[in-house]
């Protein structure tokens, strides 16, 4: 079976054809501009590559609603560009094919729960930690998408101790995403993520945000397992901190068999970084209702 997925992310869109088994065979990778310039090159990919669906897990916020008006679309964005660009039209005006569609950061929890880390699990949260922060939400078996899609990157966050850096959202400034993703790291201490693993204030304060944004997940969905994912988490050496931290904040409220496995619970994506493309892959499937 050949699936087409495209992983429409804001800088590049990544452009694969895979199968059922979760096999990668090719894939290729556009520059994310225009649609006017960037489609056609999609569009020209995944042309006579004979996929007998396609999946697409795109940045938002999109619509993801089928019985909407405007189901398929990238709606309001900041990247001018794209907003309210019907994305699963365009496709599907030129591959007539059935095409899936969600959230980059739902595709990445699909891809973990089919092929990685959270295989066989219900409920299980992804939070990609990145250019941005975004989450999904997988409960009783279904991916969450609710009223829109949950944006749980913006929810606030309380200052670490000793952090005087206000945060760089433009809607809220201090929420995790404000203060925590990669760029937030840039802003406040003026060095990229990757100069910075020697300062342990830097990952004392990355690791208070992502532990308070573990712990609200815990109390309210109830995950069996979180994975994190994205750029920043390639800093292998947060996740014992992280850990830790929620335990502290916890503050022994709580006492289930996976939080007494606190190594296994708070984990890095399984899928070696494929997790978003495979994702993808998983709605193609799904849209043939396999
Ligand atoms: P995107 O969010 O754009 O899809 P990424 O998940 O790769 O892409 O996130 C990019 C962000 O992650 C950048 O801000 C970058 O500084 C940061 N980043 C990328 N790689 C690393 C790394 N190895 N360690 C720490 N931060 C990283
Ligand atoms: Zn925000």
């Amino acid at each position: 079976m050949r699936i087409g997925a495209l992983e429409a992310g804001g800088t590049k869109m990544v452009c694969a054809i895979g199968d059922e088994n979760g096999k990668i065979y090719e894939q290729i990778s556009v520059p994310t501009t225009t649609p006017e310039e960037t489609m056609p090159k999609i569009i020209e990919y995944f042309k006579d590559k004979e996929i007998e669906a396609l999946g697409i897990a795109s940045f938002g916020p999109v619509d993801v609603h089928q019985d909407s008006p405007t189901y398929g679309y990238i709606v309001k964005t900041p990247k001018l560009a794209w907003a309210n660009y019907n994305i699963v039209g365009t496709m599907k005006d030129a591959l007539n094919v059935p095409i899936g569609f969600d959230t980059d950061v739902n595709g990445s929890l699909l891809g973990e729960v089919t092929w990685g880390a959270a295989q066989g699990l219900t409920d299980v949260a992804y939070i990609t930690i990145g250019t941005g922060v975004g989450g999904g939400i997988l409960s009783g078996g279904k991916v969450v998408h609710g009223m829109l899609h949950p944006e749980m990157g913006h929810v606030k966050v309380i200052p670490a101790p000793g952090d005087t850096f206000a945060g760089r959202c433009p809607f809220h400034g201090n929420c995790l995403e404000g203060m925590a993703a990669g760029p937030a790291l840039k802003d406040r201490w003026g060095k990229t993520a990757h100069e910075l693993v020697d300062i342990p204030e830097v990952w004392e304060y990355e690791s208070d945000y992502l532990a308070q944004a573990c712990v609200m997940l815990i109390l309210t969905m109830s995950p069996q397992k979180i994975i994190l994912g994205g750029g920043v988490m390639h800093q292998m050496h947060l996740f014992p901190l992280i850990r830790i931290k929620v335990a502290e904040k916890l503050n022994g409220y709580l006492e289930t068999k996976e939080l007494a496995d606190m190594d296994n619970y708070i984990v890095p994506a399984g899928c070696n970084d494929d997790q978003g493309i495979l994702g993808a892959v998983k709605l193609g499937l799904d849209a043939l209702g396999q």
